[in-house]
Order: C-alpha cells, then sequence, then structure tokens
C-alpha cells in the first residue's frame, strides 16, 4: 500500500491540484484586470452579518450550502497553492479563505451556514479509501458537516462506496473533469447502482467548464442516468457551460438536481455567462437547484454568491427553496 495514501504524489503542477474548479481562465476569455478576478475584492469583517441579514430577510433559519470542500490538510495547501501561484496566462486566483481549518468552520457558522458538504476527490487510483477515512474522521468531529465521500473507478470501489455508505455518507463526489476517467467505466456500474439503491446523492462536476474534459458533458453522464434511473445525480456549476443541457437532463430525470457554485457571480459571468433566454427554465426550476459555493477555494467573498443569486431577481419563494428547503428535503435534514 506504500504510496497510495501519499498526498504528496498530488502535484501542484498537474490538473488534479486545480481543486474543483477546473484550471484557469485564459488570458483571451475577456474582461478583468490582468491578474485579477472580477469580483475578487477582499472580504470584509462584517461579512458574517451581511451573510445572516441575507437568509434571516428570506425568513430562513440559516443555509445549506452542499458544496463546499474540506480536505487533509496537505492536499488542501497543494490545491491552494496551484491557485495562487499563478495560473495560465499569469492570472492569480487569490483563495479569499485560506486559513486554518478551524478558522473556517469558525466562519461558516458565524454565516449560519447550518449544514455544508465536505467534498474531496481523487486524480488517480489508490486515493479514495484515504480520502473516504479523512473524511469518516472529518464527518465524527464536525457534527455539522454532511458525511461526505468518493471513489474512482478502480478495483474495490464497490466495496469502499458501500463501506462509506454504511458509515453513514450522506453525500458523494465525483470529479469527472479532474478524475479524467469515464463515469461509464464498468468498475463503476456497481458504484452508480448502489448509489441509486441507497437514494444517496452524488455531485457530478460533468459540465465542461472551465476546460473540458475527455468525459465532460451531458452525453456520458445521461447514458448513467439511463441505465440508473434512481441515482440523485447533482450537477455541479449549473453543468457551466453546456447550462442548457444540463437543464434538458434534469427535466428527463426527477433525481437530477444542479448546484449553483460559482454560476451567476461576476466571476462566472465573465468566464461562462448564464443565457438570458434559460431564465424562465432557472425559476421554473426552483425546487431542482440548490445552494453551492466552492468555500473555501473562491477568489470572491462568500456574500457575492448570495447576491449573485438575489440580483436574478427570481423571488423570495425560489431563493428559500436553493438556499436551504431543497437540500433539507433532499437530505433529510
Ligand atoms: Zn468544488
Amino acid at each position: 500500500m506504500t504510496g497510495l495514501h501519499d498526498p504528496d504524489a498530488v502535484s501542484a503542477s498537474e490538473p488534479a491540484g486545480a481543486g474543483d474548479s477546473g484550471a484557469a481562465p485564459s488570458e483571451s476569455a475577456g474582461a478583468g484586470e490582468a491578474g485579477g478576478v472580477p469580483g475578487g475584492e477582499p472580504t470584509a469583517a462584517d461579512e458574517p452579518a451581511a451573510v445572516v441579514g441575507f437568509w434571516q430577510d428570506l425568513g430562513l433559519p440559516g443555509l445549506v450550502d452542499v458544496h463546499t470542500h474540506f480536505m487533509p490538510p496537505n492536499v488542501l495547501a497543494k490545491v491552494w497553492n496551484y491557485f495562487e501561484n499563478g495560473l495560465e496566462g499569469g492570472r492569480v486566483w487569490p483563495v479569499a479563505y485560506r486559513r486554518p481549518e478551524q478558522d473556517r468552520l469558525a466562519l461558516l457558522r458565524e454565516f449560519g451556514v447550518r449544514r455544508f458538504s465536505a467534498l474531496a476527490y481523487p486524480h488517480k487510483p489508490g486515493m479514495a479509501a484515504w480520502l473516504n477515512s479523512w473524511e469518516a474522521e472529518f464527518a465524527a468531529r464536525t457534527p455539522d458537516a454532511l458525511h461526505s465521500a468518493t471513489f474512482y473507478p478502480e478495483p474495490g470501489a464497490d466495496e469502499y462506496v458501500a463501506g462509506a455508505v454504511d458509515a453513514g455518507a450522506r453525500l458523494f463526489k465525483a470529479h469527472l473533469q479532474v478524475g479524467g476517467y469515464d463515469p461509464r467505466d464498468e468498475l463503476l456500474d456497481p458504484v452508480w447502482g448502489l448509489l441509486a439503491e441507497a437514494r444517496v446523492p452524488v455531485i457530478v462536476h460533468c459540465g465542461s467548464g472551465p476546460t473540458p474534459g475527455r468525459y465532460t458533458g451531458p452525453g456520458p453522464v445521461s447514458e448513467v442516468l439511463a441505465r440508473h434511473p434512481g441515482l440523485i445525480m447533482i450537477v455541479a456549476h449549473l453543468g457551466a457551460p453546456e447550462y442548457g443541457e444540463f437543464f434538458d437532463l434534469m427535466q428527463r430525470h426527477a433525481g437530477v438536481y444542479l448546484d449553483t457554485t460559482m454560476a451567476f457571480t461576476d466571476f462566472f459571468e465573465w468566464l461562462m455567462p448564464f443565457p438570458a433566454a434559460l431564465r424562465p427554465r432557472l425559476a421554473a426550476a426552483a425546487d431542482r437547484i440548490l445552494l453551492g459555493t466552492d468555500f473555501p477555494n473562491i477568489p470572491y467573498p462568500y456574500l457575492h454568491q448570495l447576491e449573485a443569486l438575489a440580483r436574478l431577481d427570481l423571488g423570495v419563494s425560489w431563493l428559500r427553496a436553493v438556499c436551504y428547503d431543497n437540500a433539507a428535503r433532499l437530505l433529510g435534514l
């Protein structure tokens, strides 16, 4: 087993270090100051009060954030270094919440995030079981974290996924871009089947943003859903940039949801703008969209994600459903 658990193998120079938000905005991506990101203002000392004001104004008991990352510290440090050491084109992605774990947890609690996930994901074989054991330990000492887990197409994946479900995992993460694998891999067939049977949701980064992967886009995962119609799949980042195709997928499958992670922020609107023509479908899908943020690996304040949702102007009931009620219902909170 030597080497299998070696987080140093997560090289800061390879795509796996890119975190879930993927690769850098390219130099040709357009607006924004050179070396900076739009919406990249520093976080403010009064941010917790502003976030609390946001959900209080909606009459909510807090927020549920299905897309946040907690990982072994040395893995997370490498992800952060990847972002901050300058991406392609010399752009800088300052991680707004590069702080010790206890500080990040304290901040989420100050924000009033009642439940949050702890997503981690492997980029190679032999890593997922180790991540899952760390995630189980993290969940045991963090009662407001949703026990999260992951997998990779490898022999034994069905066994450690079954073990994680038995241990109480309530949410899985699959990253087709960083993992570089085909979700139709036969080694994953029993994994999808098991998750469908257990009704445990899986967040899948399957959109082709910000750079396409070999198996990203709606095609491969739609075949998985056709084979496992009971699967509860949360498409990360609202499926960007294939927003419309993932809305189609959601309409075809009752178990498909979309998370808002980074969508509608100045940063995403600059990289992969949400088409105005899809606004009516967004409004109509009020019960299928879940708040996600990518905290802490974001180059702008947490509050900006919330304001980006509010400025869609879809109404209080839409915001209430997205920011709390849908996740509470789906995850049985
Ligand atoms: Zn993420």
